[in-house]
């Protein structure tokens, strides 16, 4: 089924039929200017009343062979299919579109439920499969364009004609629409508002958009990522990067990027990414500000907080020095979401009524290792020590050499909060030799204390059936994607075509596996995230056999039928299958 939208103003239309199904189609037809003639022996009062008023012509009388070829489009709505086939074969001998009243079969074009909100019009068919879906999608969409569409639509074909008549460019004019979009749409809500015309002139005044618009305030949001697992990032934070022109992000960033950042946003890697070094903090601080002089709305997104141990600061002051408003959007620091999702509370009462965080790394940028940062003491605190494992004797060593006591419960946390989170535990005085059993790498975190010992109790995580797990998951992720999460495993939710938000998130750290729930998802997301992942080594968990074929098709060989769609049933089917 084609879809098209008719100009029937002055058009020759049939409709054969009397009753209300007749009714509906003629006032459809009026509405829109058609020339209606209505044929039937019996009309009911609705158009006989039509007839009065001059809007149809009403011929009382039974339908004659061979008329339907005379009109534009037709409408067979008599009870009597004899009836209704003879007018369809007359049309279409006629080389006229004919609909005939519940018959899709006999139909040559059916007609589509509509939501109409001013000059917009949502069409919505089903090509006569499923009717029953239509009518209540129809009732949803009533519902979401709540009348204020009929207002914001209006204003926008106002502001077309605008657009028009003034002298912008093609690509200027993309700019003034999307700002049109921006500033009167809540694309989560589904709400908008008319603009009046002194705004939408404003808009068209201030055309050069955020690339040059030298009225527009220089700005950067230092935003904290949080410390890794995509779900610990703020609500403010997020806002941020949907509507921001460039990111900045870090490496510790980068598992958290939001895969669904529009496309149209610059991202900047500025992290070290394998066998590159990092980008220097001052040609950091001069992208920021050359970034923001540009007008654009920048986002400098950094792992954990950015106030901790982040160099944040730094940057907040070179900005300052350029003249650079900033903001600051904390962000929930390693050293405290780490020892959570490992089962450590940082305080408790009784044990632990003190929080450190403390650098570990002593020679950090060249700060002469004085030994006095290193705290002291121990008992009733948890001390969290951040960048210590490269060198961790002599961190283990520096805090026992300061009062602590060799038998104090310590944990090594690596990559806290991510799929790859693992830990160990073991007396201050053993941590090192644990650490080198376990092969434990940065990032980790150091965490001494008392409380450490409630892990024994604590520890909700490493257990999960698929904690370890990180998966992507075509959206909509539905239930399905909360299911997979309560199990432990961090679910990245893409859109297909990946934005290159999405590929920042999938390359920053491994993915174990992506979800097709029917062979089109095997298609094409298997697809694209080959090309994010070359090796394929993540596994592709199919819910039908059609879906495996079909990700075994574009390269998967490991893809794997799972034969349910119930989201209990991915669950345990992915946690007994997996080779983790
Ligand atoms: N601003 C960040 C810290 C950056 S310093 C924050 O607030 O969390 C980098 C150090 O942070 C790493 O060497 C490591 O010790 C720690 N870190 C950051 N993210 C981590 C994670 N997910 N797991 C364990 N340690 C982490």
């Amino acid at each position: 089924m084609f879809p098209v939208m008719l100009c029937l103003d002055r058009v020759p239309c049939l409709v054969v039929g009397g009753g209300d199904v007749a009714l509906r189609k003629v006032t459809g037809l009026v509405r829109d200017g058609a020339l209606a003639t209505v044929v039937a022996p019996e009309a009911v009062s609705g158009i006989r009343e039509l007839a009065e008023a001059g809007s149809v012509t009403l011929e009382s009388r039974p339908y004659r062979t061979g008329e339907a070829a005379g009109y534009r489009l037709v409408f067979a709505a008599t009870d009597d299919r004899d009836v209704n086939r003879q007018v369809r074969d007359d049309a279409t001998a006629g080389g006229v579109w004919v609909n005939v009243a519940d018959d899709p079969e006999l139909c040559t074009f059916h007609l589509p439920a509509r939501v109409e909100r001013g000059p917009l019009q949502i069409s919505i068919a089903s090509g006569g499969g499923a009717p029953f879906i239509v009518r209540r999608l129809r009732e949803m969409l009533e519902k979401w364009f709540a009348p204020e569409w009929n207002e914001w639509a209006r204003a926008a074909a106002r502001f077309r004609d605008a657009v028009r008549s003034s002298s912008l460019g093609p690509e200027q004019r993309e700019t003034v629409f999307d700002r049109f979009f921006a500033e009167t749409v809540d694309r989560e809500h589904l709400r908008v508002r008319a603009p009046g015309d002194a705004e939408t002139a404003s808009w068209l005044a201030g055309t050069d958009g955020p690339g040059e618009s030298p009225q527009r305030r220089a700005f950067v949001s230092l935003v904290g990522a949080g410390p890794g697992n995509g779900g610990l990032l703020s609500l403010r934070g997020y806002r941020r990067l949907m509507h921001a022109d460039a990111v900045v992000y870090d490496r510790l960033a980068a598992p958290a990027m939001p895969c669904d950042v529009p496309r149209r946003v610059e991202l900047y890697p500025v992290g070290k990414v394998a066998g590159h070094h990092p980008v220097p903090q001052d040609e950091i601080n001069a992208l920021l500000v050359s970034l923001a002089s540009q007008g654009k709305r920048v986002v400098r997104f950094k792992g954990g907080d950015p106030y901790v141990f982040g160099r944040g600061g730094e940057e907040a002051l070179a900005l300052r020095a350029a003249g650079i408003a900033f903001e600051v959007i904390p962000g929930i620091t390693a050293g405290v979401a780490g020892p959570g999702w490992a089962g450590v509370p940082v305080t408790h009462r009784h044990v632990s009524s003190r929080v450190t965080l403390y650098t570990a790394h002593q020679a950090a940028d060249g700060i002469p290792s004085s030994g006095e940062d290193v705290p002291s003491g121990g008992a009733g605190a948890t001390t969290v020590g951040y960048m210590g494992v490269a060198n961790l004797e002599a961190v283990v060593d520096g805090l026992l050499e300061r009062g602590f006591a060799g038998s104090t419960p310590a944990m090594l946390i690596e990559q806290a909060t991510t799929a790859r989170q693992r830990s160990v535990r073991a007396s201050l005085a053993t941590l090192p030799e644990a650490a080198e059993r376990s092969k434990i790498r940065p990032p980790a975190l150091i965490v001494v204390g008392a409380a450490v010992a409630l892990a024994e109790q604590l520890d909700w995580f490493s257990g999960l059936p698929l904690a370890g797990e990180r998966l992507v998951l075509a959206a909509p992720a539905g239930t399905l994607g909360a299911s997979l999460e309560l199990a432990g495993a961090e679910v990245l939710v893409v859109s297909v075509p990946l934005t290159p938000a999405a590929r920042v998130a999938i390359a920053a750290l491994p993915v174990t596996g992506w979800l097709a729930r029917n062979a089109d998802e095997a298609r094409s997301l298997g697809r694209d995230l080959l090309s994010a992942d070359p090796e394929g080594v993540a596994a592709a968990w199919c819910f039908n056999e059609e879906a495996a074929g079909a990700a075994r098709q574009c390269g998967w060989e490991r893809a794997r039928t799972l034969s349910t769609f119930a989201p209990e049933g991915v669950v345990q089917g992915i946690a007994d299958r997996r080779t983790t």
